[in-house]
């Protein structure tokens, strides 16, 4: 799949910035769990291009901006681990597995997902299962889509007159349904609520927040595609939040509380007039 690949002018100039970085050698028989950020190439941090361009093995997520895959090595093997075709099975244990597996034959293995692997990414899962199996591994974060998606809608997650508390929370649990959570005490103790992959329960959340007491007027804003040229923003309310979720496209990133009004005043995207896909660094 691999649709171009960078010069080897390129490649020179990218090992020197990490040597002038001291990053760390990628060492053959490790496995690196590494975010690539929320969409936006530019967005991965200086140690995650690195273990792209030092890779063997390449397991990547669905989610993943593929034009980072440009910085593979041309002999890299790169494997998609997303839900959608890929791998004949893409079961947690299978990927977990194939990453042991890898690292025992000596390939420098690298487990690339979008956000931060360890944010409602199963990154945790995959080093518990690298560490049973002794096989050394880092962990490089990225940014996560919670905080960095909302930044990209000039939102801030975060805002000393709004929020001084803020609730990431995934709206869907491991078994598809919606998970089970305290909702009164999450409606009471944070004004800001950060919700991943929960266009589906839109809906039931925010009945379930208005129940315990927040307002239906209360700001709350859907971002589409955050930080990619087809980024989407949709401000609402809670009480419009399930009509304005299934309307909306995936991946979404949800929020609700005050803070969302910020973005009258901080929304810097849309002053930007090229979309960020197509914007060169001059
Ligand atoms: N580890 C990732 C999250 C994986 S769960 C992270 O830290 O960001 C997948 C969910 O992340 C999606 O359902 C969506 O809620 C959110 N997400 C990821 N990328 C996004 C994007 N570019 N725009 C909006 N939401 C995004």
């Amino acid at each position: 799949m691999r649709k171009h690949s960078i010069q080897d002018l390129d490649r020179t100039a990218l090992s020197r910035l990490s040597a002038a970085l001291k990053l760390p050698a990628f060492e053959k028989g490790w496995v690196w769990l590494a975010g690539a950020g929320p969409g936006e190439a530019g967005l991965i941090t200086a140690l995650g291009l690195h273990a792209i361009a030092s890779a063997d093995v390449i397991l990547y997520d669905a989610l993943l901006n593929d034009d980072l895959l440009a910085f593979a090595r041309p002999a890299a093997e790169l494997i998609f681990a997303g839900k959608r075709g890929g791998m004949r099975s893409c079961k947690q244990a299978d990927i977990s597995q194939t990453l042991v597996e890898y690292a025992r034959r000596g390939a420098r293995v690298l487990r690339l997902k979008g956000g931060d692997p360890l944010v409602f990414g199963r990154g945790a899962e995959e080093a518990l299962t690298l560490a049973d199996a002794h096989v050394p591994f880092r962990i490089v974060p990225g940014v996560t889509a919670g905080i960095g998606g909302l930044a990209y809608a000039g939102i801030p997650v975060t805002h000393r007159d709004t929020n001084q508390v803020v609730t990431f929370l995934t709206g869907h649990g491991a078994d598809g349904k919606l998970p089970e959570l305290d909702w009164p005490s999450i409606a009471r103790g944070s004004p800001t609520i950060v919700l991943y992959m929960a266009r589906k329960f839109a809906g039931e959340i925010a009945e379930k927040l208005i129940a315990a007491g927040r307002k239906p007027e209360e700001p709350a804003a859907i971002v589409s595609n955050a930080s990619l040229g087809e980024q989407h923003v949709s401000v609402t309310t809670l009480a419009g939040l399930g009509a304005a979720a299934a309307a909306s496209s995936a991946p979404a990133i949800l929020v609700i509380g005050e803070n969302v009004r910020l973005r009258q005043g901080m929304d810097w995207l849309s002053q930007v007039t090229t979309p960020p896909a197509l914007r060169q660094v001059s």
